[in-house]
């Protein structure tokens, strides 16, 4: 995906220099290995002992992590793609005589604290419309980027940054509260095909804005669009439970079956018409 040179957005909020002390910790405990082989020894322990104080002391005043080159240049790339969703749902909403409020979007490491809860790693990207921020995990870039290859996998990135802006506009367009709502009235299993509804609806949102931002900033190089869809591939539920649970209970679902997530993916970047996204429709 081509992304250098253009805007990069004002809405993002770095958190990621502040952590649970977890690399100073790692230290610490080194040094105590250290200490203990020495003491083994016979040795001088007062210069480890000092150290290991001074590490400690550094771990409960001042709990932050220097960025790496690497990292800085993920929070270029995140703030540029959000500044393309910007671009992209402004046009859009404008188009339909709509105003576009932009989100945030947190970058976090480890655990973070959001208007909806505390969140970690594990949970994944997700969006808070109490707080309307998208909030985002270093560790799930990592995983994304080892699965999609040497190129960085970035358009993987691009693709769930957009899905995760796709619920901010169903929060927008009133769609999630009319979700919740009917949602209410409704039992589990029905509750949850309004959930899937939902999930593949951002999807397709996603797949809306490729084409909006193909056709504004040209942006896609070969390979974007397959990488794209085995990402959404490799988050649909079913791909998720295989691997956490080891067998698909399709009644759990709340985000989709891969194959829905891919179709869904496509009829937004082939169309290119936001009135072809009612994935409520199908579900009725
Ligand atoms: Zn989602």
């Amino acid at each position: 995906m081509k992304w250098s040179g253009r805007r990069q957005s004002d809405n993002v909020e770095d958190r990621r220099g502040f952590s649970g002390g977890k690399i100073v910790a790692g230290g610490g405990i080194i040094g105590l290995i250290i200490l203990a082989i020495n003491l083994f020894m016979g040795g001088d322990n007062t210069e480890i002992l000092n150290d290991i104080n001074s590490q400690l002391q550094q771990s409960s005043s001042q709990e932050t992590v220097e960025l790496t080159a690497r990292d800085k240049e993920m929070g270029q790339f995140v703030a540029t793609i959000l500044a393309d969703t910007e671009d992209v749902w402004s046009k859009i909403f404008k188009e339909n005589g709509l105003t576009y409020k932009e989100p945030k979007l947190v970058l976090f490491r480890d655990a973070v604290q959001t208007a909806c809860g505390g969140a970690s790693s594990a949970s994944g990207p997700f969006y808070c419309p109490t707080d309307q921020k998208v909030y985002m995990d270093l560790a799930f870039f990592d995983e994304l980027q080892s699965r999609f290859g040497a190129k960085g996998g970035d358009f993987a990135i691009a693709y769930v940054i957009a899905h995760e802006v796709g619920h901010h506009v169903q929060t927008l367009l009133g769609t999630s509260d009319k979700v919740r709502s009917l949602q209410a009235k409704t039992n589990e299993k029905g509750a949850n095909r309004l959930s899937v509804a939902l999930e593949l609806q951002a999807d397709f949102y996603a797949g809306l804005w490729t084409r909006y931002n193909q056709e504004m900033n040209n942006i896609l190089e070969e390979g974007d669009i397959e990488e794209a869809i085995s990402a959404a591939n490799a988050v649909g539920d079913d791909a998720i439970q295989k691997r956490s649970q080891g067998q698909v209970i399709p009644d759990s679902f709340t985000h989709g079956t891969s194959a829905q997530r891919v179709y869904w993916f496509k009829k937004g970047f082939e169309s290119g018409d936001i009135n072809q996204g009612d994935t409520f429709d199908e579900i009725k």
